[in-house]
């Protein structure tokens, strides 16, 4: 059971920055603050290798204007004594041809956390059909967890990788939806926390795979392998793209996470990990 004053972080929402968005941050913040929240932070969508001919800027963040705006809302709300502790971070898209903009990404060091995310992978995104038509699901969840790993070895301005069996949500084939289990590379997932871990970065557990599919992610068993082979740095998200998913599934995903052995969930302040008790 949960303790009654353990502290809750949603550390991955989106809001009208991203693409995919048109929430307003304050009433993103105003459902937190009613959803009890200790902590949130916003990480807004940046894909440099999105490529969409019609819409260009699709995913591409106009960061000057994100950053501008949001340390205004958080200096209105730092008024409030019931508001949570706000941070303004990145969820980026990792890819291989982005490298030298991804790791220069923020030089002035403007945000608390940015998340790695794999939405892109040989240029397609597993959401759309045209990844999956040149390979059998095997092959091209197999393709997606290499990708990953390419990109752990290579890039590094990161702190977590987000909802790290992203494609599972995908799998064209929907008597597979909640029987994929044996389509998951578990050695290459080792491979991939590994070198997170030896990195000194972090996973996060993402609630919205309990609202699009049927777990969260990553899998209770990757969050158990990560356990297992030393991982500590692990964020818990909502992955909300509206006001009224903030907070979505939180005490849901510390309890997945105490059932793992984890005893803390952390939260960034200027990209530096803080932990908390659960
Ligand atoms: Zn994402
Ligand atoms: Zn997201």
């Amino acid at each position: 059971m949960l303790q009654k004053n353990i502290k809750l972080y949603d550390l991955h929402l989106h809001s009208r920055f991203s693409s995919d968005s048109e929430a307003d941050p304050a009433a993103e913040i105003e459902a937190a603050i009613k959803a009890g929240l200790s902590g949130m932070c916003f990480t807004e969508h940046n894909d440099f290798d999105y490529d969409n001919p019609e819409s260009p800027n699709l995913f591409k963040l106009d960061f000057d204007n994100y950053t501008k705006n949001l340390f205004s809302i958080r200096d209105d709300f730092s008024l409030r004594s019931d508001a949570p502790e706000i941070y303004i971070g990145l969820e980026q898209g990792l890819t291989l041809p982005a490298g030298d903009r991804i790791e220069s990404y923020d030089p002035e060091g403007k945000l608390d956390f940015i998340i790695g995310s794999s939405h892109v992978v040989d240029g397609l995104d597993p959401y759309y059909p045209q990844f999956w038509a040149d390979k059998t699901i095997a092959e091209g969840v197999k393709r997606y967890f290499e990708y990953i790993y390419e990109c752990v070895k290579t890039l590094n301005n990161f702190d977590v990788y987000g909802h790290l069996d992203y494609i599972t949500r995908y799998i064209p084939d929907k008597s597979l939806k909640d029987n994929h289990d044996h389509l998951i590379p578990m050695d290459l997932i080792r491979e991939i926390l590994s070198v997170l871990i030896h990195k000194g970065k972090g996973i996060e557990i993402n609630t919205a795979g309990w609202r699009k599919s049927y777990h969260a992610n990553p899998s209770a068993p990757i969050i158990k392998l990560y356990k297992e082979i030393g991982g500590e740095i692990i964020t818990t998200g909502s992955d909300a793209h509206s006001a009224a998913d903030i907070g979505h599934g939180i005490v849901r995903a510390i309890n997945v996470l105490k059932e793992c052995g984890f005893k803390y969930v952390t939260f960034f302040s200027k990209r530096k990990p803080v932990f908390v008790s659960i």
